[in-house]
């Protein structure tokens, strides 16, 4: 595999970056990691062209790469500290996940349900030198007890429900940013306040694809 990051791709990075300041991203640790970070690698082949427009894009096993804006965005709504562990729900391409490590001194585990999504990006991680603390094969819903707690949550795909466990593996001060919904998500983040008290703030509709429930 050849992954290059040509004057050209660079150049619409800027200008991607630019745009998502304009639609309010603000923190610029976000901005400096999105602008790092070369989205081409992590689209399906084919649609390379369009890796810098602002939009989802169709992945394998029918799931999609966020789009940028929302990755910003849920980026932002975790306030990530150096040093702190994040755990994702939802690797999908591996680019979320690559913004996370961008941002550097983070410890980022990483969890998928669709084993063909999960090999593909465990194997790009690994030609990339990107280096998750973990990635896993498994259901995201039930969090990831043996490494918890965790000082940030982030679910990439959309719950009907909040999962309990979730909640239940954040740090005293831990934060999850969860889209929330049926057909459409209300961008959702809860703050652990205390062993049994949670803040919950909402932030806007946005669209995902389903969070899947393992049917036992
Ligand atoms: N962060 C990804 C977004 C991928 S779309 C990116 O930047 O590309 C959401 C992903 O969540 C899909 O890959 C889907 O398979 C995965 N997913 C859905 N339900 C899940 C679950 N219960 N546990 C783990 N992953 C899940």
């Amino acid at each position: 595999m050849n992954k290059t990051d040509s004057a050209k791709h660079q150049g619409q990075r800027r200008q991607l970056v630019k745009l998502l300041e304009e639609k309010g991203i603000q923190n610029k640790e976000v901005l400096t990691a999105v602008g790092t970070v070369p989205r081409h690698w992590f689209m399906d082949t084919g649609l390379e062209a369009y890796s810098y427009v602002d939009k989802a894009y169709p992945i394998a096993a029918d799931q999609t790469i966020s789009q940028p804006y929302t990755v910003a965005f849920q980026t932002q709504l975790l306030e990530l500290q150096k040093g702190d562990k994040v755990l994702e729900i939802g690797t999908g391409s591996g680019y979320q996940t690559a913004v996370l490590l961008a941002l550097e001194g983070l410890k980022v585990y990483t969890v998928e349900r669709q084993q063909q999504l999960f090999k593909k990006t465990a194997l790009l991680f690994k030609k990339l030198g990107l280096q998750p603390k973990k990635v896993i094969f498994g259901d995201g819903y039930q969090g990831l007890p043996d490494q918890a707690p965790f000082d940030a949550i982030i679910v990439t795909a959309g719950a009907t429900e909040v999962p309990k466990a979730l909640l239940e593996q954040l740090t005293i001060g831990g934060r999850l940013v969860i889209p929330v919904g049926e057909k459409d998500q209300i961008m959702t983040r809860y703050i652990r306040t205390g062993e049994k008290s949670f803040d919950r703030k909402t932030f806007g509709n946005f669209r995902f694809v389903p969070l899947l429930k393992y049917k036992n």
